[in-house]
């Protein structure tokens, strides 16, 4: 079979998207390959595809056993002889994947780092021609990046063993330092290299200071997702366990997820979520790694995440079906001043600085005003125009500025007045007229400029600091002291004036709720779809799958759109495969024509 029927008849899908086109190229002509592209971009095709037109077994390395289970369950829904071998199976169902494997029945096998290196496996996979080996996440390779893992370190010795055997590196974040490391680390011959932009044309994102705890903020937007499925961050386990409980006791159908539940529990809870048996997880970043569920429908961080590639990563957990969703950010200074502390636990070295770097990059994202979109994109090495739709600020244009020049300059005065050798607490205290110690001990209740800014409080003081900062008009000094800059002076000598995005002076105020974008234009009979989804649910059920596994939301829209009557025009809809046709095509048909026959009497 040609590439384009296994596309069409067991991916159920009509043309490649065009990296997918070069990736399968490189992999069936026998080339190595790493590829970064954002989730939802279809990176599983680009080797399961190659893995079924090539002779042999292709191994799949993958971070998680959970996931590989699901990822293993849905090819086979699709009629792949897919595979895995974990510590999750029984003796009994290991020995039968193995006469499976010696009998060259498994196409695609997935297995854990752990397993892969250790040598009876090795022992196992001499004997059987193998076609490909698959590096998923492949970013955990790397130290620079945010997920690193020893195991994957050692993957290295792929090459070293199967010097002959091409090897695919995926991943849907690196930026290009990650993805230099994995070349490296992997050992890679002269690979294809495949780069897609990481602008996420359906993600919204919002990022804007918590207020309080932020719960109010998490209630209302979580009002405009009555049925959808989503995932809510805390920094630690504890916040987890709170906001869960308290989203509970809202009447929001929530659970906890982080490390420190026992496993089963964690379990519990992924399948709940998988299943759409609870609509929110919270939870810490252990939980979502390679997660498949493609409807996820908003991601919220109750407080900033540690680096851009982690927020990157768990905002793109929303959205894999490409369908529109909703991120938000919630942030304070005091978020960052506690990742500070964490990073000065570090040891001194080239891994600390990066590590300063990247939080100064992630509060300089939160505090941004320029496009989300765009801002990312950069992070990444890529060079993104501005959104206009789909983040806050680009789509706060309305919104009114305020003109903090005269605060910036009290500011900056009391910074030149004092020497440059102070932090902006000390400062701000000064301006607002503060009787501390300090200011006693150095005599600033004598400078001009004591008291001169009592009409901000001091979390507006921080904002005007934090925007100052953002423009350059203030850098650290060597001692955490803050200096001014050639644009500082400027502002200083009144050559320019410094504007707010208002929100930001109105720190204590609760903002209301923006609009909510639709979830689709698709122009699609909500009553169909929404029998679709009942009959779903019940096979779901029945066969114990999680709902998209059977089809995904896109699937039934386009279902009760163009209103299928026949197993040909239901095979032209998107997501359904031969096998998947004589599995439950007949089913469906049968109710999109009850609910034509309906509405015509
Ligand atoms: P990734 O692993 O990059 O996050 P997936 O492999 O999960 O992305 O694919 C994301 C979604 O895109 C899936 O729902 C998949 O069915 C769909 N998809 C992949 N390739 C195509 C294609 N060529 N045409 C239409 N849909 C596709």
């Amino acid at each position: 079979m040609d590439q384009e029927r296994v596309l069409r008849e067991v991916f159920g899908h009509d043309r490649f998207r065009p990296l997918q086109k070069k990736a399968v190229e490189a992999s069936v002509t026998g080339r190595d390959l790493v590829m970064v592209l954002p989730t939802g971009g279809g990176k599983s095709l680009c080797y399961q595809l190659p893995a079924l037109m090539r002779e042999g077994v292709t191994v799949v390395v993958s971070p998680l056993l959970a996931l590989m289970h699901d990822q293993v369950r849905a090819l086979k829904l699709q009629g792949v002889a897919a595979e895995m071998l974990g510590s999750m199976q029984s003796p009994e169902e290991r020995a039968e994947t193995l006469r499976k494997l010696e009998r060259g029945e498994v196409k695609l096998l997935y297995v854990a780092p752990e397993r892969l290196l250790s040598p009876a496996f090795e022992g196992i996979l001499a004997r059987l021609p193998v076609a490909g080996f698959v590096i998923d996440e492949a970013h955990c390779v790397s130290e620079w990046g945010h997920e690193f893992r020893d195991d994957y370190r050692r993957l290295g010795f792929l090459k070293e063993r199967w010097p002959d055997v091409p090897v695919s590196a995926f991943t849907a974040t690196a930026t290009p330092e990650v993805e230099e490391d994995i070349v490296r680390q992997l050992r890679l011959r002269e690979p294809v290299r495949l780069r897609g932009s990481v602008t996420r044309e359906n993600l919204f994102i919002r990022a804007e200071p918590r207020v309080g705890d932020g719960k109010a903020q998490l209630k209302a937007f979580l009002e405009t997702f009555a049925n959808e499925s989503g995932i809510v961050y805390t920094f630690t386990r504890n916040a987890a366990e709170n906001v869960a409980a308290w989203l509970q006791r809202e009447g929001i159908d929530a659970v906890a997820y982080h490390a420190g539940l026992e496993a089963s529990m964690r379990q519990a809870a992924y399948h709940a979520f998988v299943h759409d048996e609870v609509k929110v997880v919270v939870a810490t970043v252990a939980f979502g790694m390679g997660i498949d569920k493609p409807d996820i429908r908003f991601v919220v961080h109750m407080s900033m995440p540690k680096t851009l590639e982690n927020y990157y990563q768990e905002i793109g957990r929303a959205g894999r079906d490409g369908l529109p969703c909703e991120t938000l950010l919630l942030y304070s200074a005091a978020d960052a001043a506690q990742r500070a502390s964490l990073l000065e636990q570090l040891e001194e070295g080239p891994y600390k600085q990066s590590a300063w770097e990247k939080l100064e990059k992630m509060t300089g994202f939160c505090r941004g005003e320029g496009c989300r979109h765009a801002a990312l994109a950069a992070y990444f090495g890529e060079e993104g125009e501005a959104c206009e739709t789909r983040c806050d600020n680009c789509t706060a244009t309305e919104r009114e500025k305020s003109d903090i020049t005269e605060a910036a300059r009290k500011f900056l005065s009391a910074l030149y007045r004092t020497g440059q050798r102070f932090g902006k607490g000390h400062l701000i205290d000064i301006l607002r007229g503060a009787k501390t110690q300090k200011i006693e001990q150095f005599g600033h209740d004598r400078l001009t400029v004591y008291g001169i800014g009592k009409e901000l409080s001091k979390a507006q003081w921080e904002a005007v600091v934090e925007r100052l900062m953002e423009l350059g008009a203030l850098r650290r000094g060597e001692h955490r002291n803050l200096c001014i800059t050639p644009a500082g002076v400027a502002v200083l000598k009144g050559e320019t004036s410094v504007t707010i995005r208002s929100e930001r002076m109105q720190v204590r105020e609760k903002k209301p709720r923006p609009l909510r974008t639709p979830v689709s234009d698709m122009g699609y009979d909500q009553a169909i779809f929404d029998k679709l989804r009942a009959l779903r649910r019940e096979i779901a059920a029945k066969e114990g799958v999680p709902a998209y596994m059977v089809f995904g939301d896109r699937s039934l829209m386009e279902m009760a759109s163009s209103l299928p009557e026949s197993e040909e025009a239901m095979l032209k809809i998107g997501g359904v495969g031969r096998k998947k046709m004589e599995r439950y095509g007949e089913a469906f048909l049968q109710v999109i024509k009850e609910c034509a026959d309906g509405g015509m009497q």
